[in-house]
């Protein structure tokens, strides 16, 4: 019997754990990526939760475990990187600025790639150029020109996804002011193997990180009212970094120093915000349907638990050859949308608090941080907790489905 065919567009996070499960349920996936490979850029990301226990019920959680980035807490530095409040690693699923796990994206999408079905195709350096959704399937034109036709059409291409428009014409992404670099550069003697986080005045932050693989992942952060440096090539970006940080102090001078060399990736934070994740058989997954940003800690997690959910829901309005889409995408969307809203809501004043403008707001963002890692606020878990600690284990998961398309897949 023929197996019905699902098109994923984007092989990142959300891509690959679709791959993954669509391919376990039995149907005929196929991936498309814009870039030549699987891309590597990028810094930790954590993944809490539900979605460490989808990553546990892929049979990942050992692996992504063992390629743990090795950060032992979160340090506020002063000027000198001199310590103002430190916070240990979290040792269980979901708290903690610093997760239990921390594993740099790039890896994460290779760790779950590499479980994708043999039968997986992917085609790497084309992307979706057209699509029309017809009572037969999805024709869809690449922009390679190849044509060919699906029966699903899942898009998994990020919070900038251009595919998107197939489902929604409306303006998707809610801008959060702040526009972020990561970057790779070498690791020094000076390095440990925390987080350190130093807060410069004017809406500046610069952030290092240790990673598992014999460099350091720096970040710089910055808050700005002007859109579209996003848009700029990277020149025109790093032109502005180095504008923007040249008096920032501690270790922004050997970030901006490293900055021609370094592998990078610049982002314009945003929300994705939308009143349906679908359209016809064409639906949408991960930051591309819900993007709740770096700054919620939940972005991945959102992206491996949504990913299971919707390949879940497809194999179980599945008979024979025969998706019931609208059953499906229904229910990922009355399932999901909960979590989804809880983890978009971010704590008061995100990401401007973290980011102070003025001398006497870093003072009192420096107070709170030193009360908060203070032995009596530890106890209660208050401050600290609220704000490191997002709503990750509030959602229950819906069962495998198991049955005559899963049993296909052997
Ligand atoms: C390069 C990169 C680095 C990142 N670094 C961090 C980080 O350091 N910290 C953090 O918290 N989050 C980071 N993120 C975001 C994080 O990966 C997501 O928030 C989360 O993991 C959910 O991922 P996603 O798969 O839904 O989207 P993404 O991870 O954004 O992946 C989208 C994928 O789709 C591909 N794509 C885009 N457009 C098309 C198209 N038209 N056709 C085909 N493919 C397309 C992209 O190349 C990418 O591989 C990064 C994302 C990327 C792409």
């Amino acid at each position: 019997m023929p197996r019905p065919s699902v098109l994923i567009s984007g092989a990142s996070v959300t891509g690959t754990t679709l791959a993954h499960w669509l391919g376990r349920y039995g149907f005929a996936t196929t991936v498309v990526e814009r870039f030549d490979q699987l891309r590597e850029e990028g810094h930790n990301v954590d993944v809490r939760g539900a979605g460490r226990e989808v990553l546990r019920r892929m049979g990942l959680e050992d692996a992504a475990l063992a390629e743990n980035t090795g950060e032992t807490g979160t340090v506020f530095v002063d000027d000198d990187g001199a310590p103002i409040a430190s916070f240990a690693a979290s040792t269980d699923d979901t708290t903690g600025a610093t997760a239990e796990l921390e594993i740099l994206r790039g890896r994460l999408a290779g760790l779950i790639h590499d479980t994708t079905t043999a039968d997986t195709e992917y085609l790497f350096g084309d992307r979706i150029a057209d699509l029309q959704d017809t009572a037969d399937g999805v024709e869809v034109t690449f922009a390679s020109g190849a044509t060919r036709r699906f029966d699903l059409v899942l898009v998994a291409e990020g919070v900038n996804s251009r595919t998107r428009r197939f489902v929604s014409g409306a303006p998707a992404r809610r801008y959060l002011g702040m526009y972020c670099a990561y970057l790779t550069i070498p690791r020094t003697a000076e390095d440990d193997d925390t987080w350190r986080w130093y807060n410069a005045l004017g809406g500046r932050s610069v952030n290092l990180r240790p990673d598992n693989v014999g460099t350091t992942r720096a970040l710089l952060n910055f808050l700005s009212d002007t859109r579209g440096i996003d848009q700029l090539d990277r020149d025109g970006q790093v032109t502005i970094l180095r504008r923007v940080f040249a008096d920032a102090g501690w270790a922004a001078p050997r970030v901006l120093a490293a900055l021609d060399d370094a592998p990078f990736y610049f982002e314009d934070l945003a929300q994705v915000h939308l009143d349906r994740w679908s359209r016809g058989r064409v639906a949408l997954a991960g930051d591309a349907a819900h993007c709740a940003s770096p700054v919620s800690g939940m972005g991945t997690t959102l992206g491996v638990t949504g990913a299971y959910v919707l390949a879940t829901e497809i194999a179980r309005a599945t008979r024979g050859d025969t998706v019931d889409h609208r059953a499906a995408f229904d229910r990922y969307e009355e399932i999901l949308r909960p979590y989804v809203a809880k983890a978009q809501k971010l704590p008061p004043g995100v990401p401007g608090v973290a980011n102070p403008r003025t001398r006497r707001g870093r003072a009192l963002f420096r107070t709170a941080l030193r009360v908060a890692a203070s032995a009596p606020a530890r106890k209660i878990g208050s401050l600290g907790g609220r704000y490191f600690t997002p709503p990750a284990d509030d959602f229950v998961l819906p069962d495998v489905v198991t049955g005559r398309l899963a049993s296909a897949a052997g």
